[in-house]
């Protein structure tokens, strides 16, 4: 082989190696480089997609927050619940049992005295003395359930009679006077022998049904069917008043009680000398007395 012969081999396979080089490991290199790309593109997109995301719920939230807060802001409901004055000594005086013969003039005593006070009233006679109701509210005396019918037989011989009774004078009371009655009185009060339902069954129901019932811690002794002397009536409340100092006072408007009528001014004039102490009607705020539930002696 000449030298001239080698030398050209020998070029030539530079060549070749060189062009191997060139159109083969080039690529790869190229093809590495793209993959890279691809690969850290790919990250970025990854990365974006999770800050769009996050950028997403934030909004969601925030919205969320637009709508739902103006109905979470507390609403203050300033529900007129009239305060009581700040006294050593409250009494309500009560009167169960009307409207009756005596509503009209157990009235005018307490507008002669500008004192208000409450009526646990029922409907059996109502078709005599219907005005009465509205009356009574119209002067700003407080109104409160006693029973429909008054007949203990029935009202408490099953759940069911007395819910009808008073759900019945319910719906009375709110067409006589345009009041949502939530006070009331059992009849005979909540410590009761007569009920043939246990009075904690009732008391519940009427809870739920969202009153606050009211018995007494004094009386007037003009419950028995017997005539009692207005000077007893008087002495007897006055001594009872005298012994509390949240004093729910038991009286009657009914017919044949004209004592009670009687006596009424003597008891207000009384009560009104009295120290550091207020005639008031019964409210929803006012502390009721609960026979049934005697933990606390005011
Ligand atoms: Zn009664």
């Amino acid at each position: 082989m000449s030298e001239d012969r080698r030398r050209r081999v020998q070029r030539l396979k530079k060549l070749i190696i060189f062009t191997l080089i060139v159109f083969l490991i080039l690529p790869l290199v190229l093809c590495g480089f793209l993959f890279y790309k691809v690969f850290s593109l790919e990250k970025q997109l990854d990365r974006m997609e999770q800050l769009l995301q996050t950028k997403i719920e934030t909004q969601k939230v925030e919205m969320a927050k637009a709508y739902t807060l103006p109905a979470e802001e507390p609403e203050e409901e300033e529900e007129e619940k009239p305060a009581e004055p700040d006294v050593g000594r409250k009494v309500y005086l009560t009167f169960d049992d009307g409207p009756s013969a005596n509503t009209n003039a157990i009235l005018d005593v307490l507008a002669q005295y500008n004192v208000k006070a409450t009526f646990f009233v029922t409907a059996t006679n109502a078709d005599a003395y219907g005005d009465c109701y509205k009356r009574i509210v119209e002067e700003g005396h407080s109104i409160g359930i006693h029973s429909y019918s008054h007949i203990y037989q029935e009202i408490y011989s099953s759940l069911e009679n007395y819910q009808a009774d008073f759900n019945r004078l319910q719906e009375f009371l709110k067409e006589k006077t345009g009041q949502d009655v939530k006070i009331c009185r059992f009849p005979g009060g909540s410590s009761n022998t007569v009920s043939r339902v246990p009075m904690n069954e009732i008391i519940d129901w009427v809870t739920e049904e969202g009153f606050v019932y009211y018995d007494w811690n004094v009386s007037g002794g003009d419950a028995d069917n017997s005539y009692v002397s207005a000077q007893k009536i008087y002495e007897s409340t006055i001594q009872g008043v005298s012994e509390h100092t949240n004093v729910h006072v038991l009286l009657h408007d009914s017919g044949n009680k004209t004592s009670t009528v009687e006596a009424l001014p003597l008891i207000i004039e009384e009560i009104l000398n009295m120290e550091d102490t207020a005639l008031l009607p019964i409210t929803e705020v006012s502390t009721p007395i609960q026979h049934s539930v005697i933990t606390k002696e005011y």
